[in-house]
């Protein structure tokens, strides 16, 4: 009797044990399936967070902004193309000739030297500024030159090298970095000053110290400085000066630029 109870007693034991272990088992399963939902519900936030970082980021560049960015950019170039093509920022050099047609209306400054009539009083007010200032040796040597003069000059310097031992060529190559060709010279667009001595002992000169100071307030500017030689191609010329206008003027001396550097910069569609 008391082993059939035993029994029975040890049977309910049991089957309390199984059914415990079963309902643990069945809780586990459900935290489990509850934390890997829960991951993998975290995940799929990540992953809408993503998508919805990348579709910013394509509407940003949607079609319309590139039309419009484009449409900037255009508008830009044409506006930098009108200023390219002003009279006054005209680049004369080695690459870049002038036609011969191009004769501008000239008007006299002085003793037969001629400038071109709408820089002129520029020019006129910057030398009486100096002036005012008690710098008096200062004077234009040379400014508009006629195609034919300019030839006259270059080959007079060809003919120097020549006279030296160069062949033509060589010759023609070292004439080139002092003397412009005609047709490639500013001289020839009635927009340069040389002022002086045409040499590089105007660099000691007060006026030469004045016109740094002060010629872009005028839209002049040093046409060949010594640190741009390899841009320009041209040799350092203290004494030649160039009008481009006050605000190109400004702008380059601001800069640092030389002419050719200015010309890419407002070709690189950069407000101008
Ligand atoms: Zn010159």
């Amino acid at each position: 009797m008391l082993r059939i109870v035993n029994k029975k007693k040890f049977i309910r034991g049991i089957s309390i044990i199984i059914a415990g272990i079963a309902i643990i088992v069945i809780l586990m399963v459900i935290m489990i399936k509850g934390i890997i939902s829960l991951f993998a519900k975290a995940e799929d936030g990540a992953e809408e967070t993503k998508i919805t970082t990348l579709d910013n980021t394509i509407q940003t560049y949607s079609p319309s902004t590139i039309q419009n960015t484009v449409q900037t950019t255009s508008q830009t170039t044409s506006a930098n193309t009108e200023v390219l093509n002003e009279w006054n920022l005209k680049l004369v050099n080695k690459n870049n000739s002038v036609d011969r047609s191009y004769v501008p209306e000239l008007e006299e400054l002085d003793d037969g030297i001629m400038f071109d009539k709408r820089a002129i009083s520029y020019l006129r007010s910057m030398i009486n500024a100096m002036n005012k200032k008690g710098i008096t040796k200062v004077w234009v040597q040379s400014a508009y030159r006629s195609y034919e003069k300019q030839e006259e000059l270059f080959n007079r310097k060809v003919q120097y090298y020549k006279n030296q031992g160069k062949k033509q060529e060589e010759a023609e190559t070292l004439a080139q970095t002092v003397v412009q060709r005609p047709e490639m010279s500013e001289h020839n667009l009635g927009l340069a000053a040389d002022f002086n001595t045409v040499n590089n002992e105007f660099e000691k000169t007060k006026a030469f110290e004045w016109l740094q100071e002060n010629a872009a307030d005028y839209g002049f500017i040093l046409r060949y400085p010594k640190d741009k030689q390899e841009i320009t191609g041209i040799t350092y010329e203290s004494w030649h000066w160039r009008y481009v206008g006050e605000n190109h003027a400004k702008t380059m001396k601001e800069k640092g630029y030389c002419l050719e550097e200015y010309i890419e910069y407002l070709k690189g569609a950069e407000s101008v």
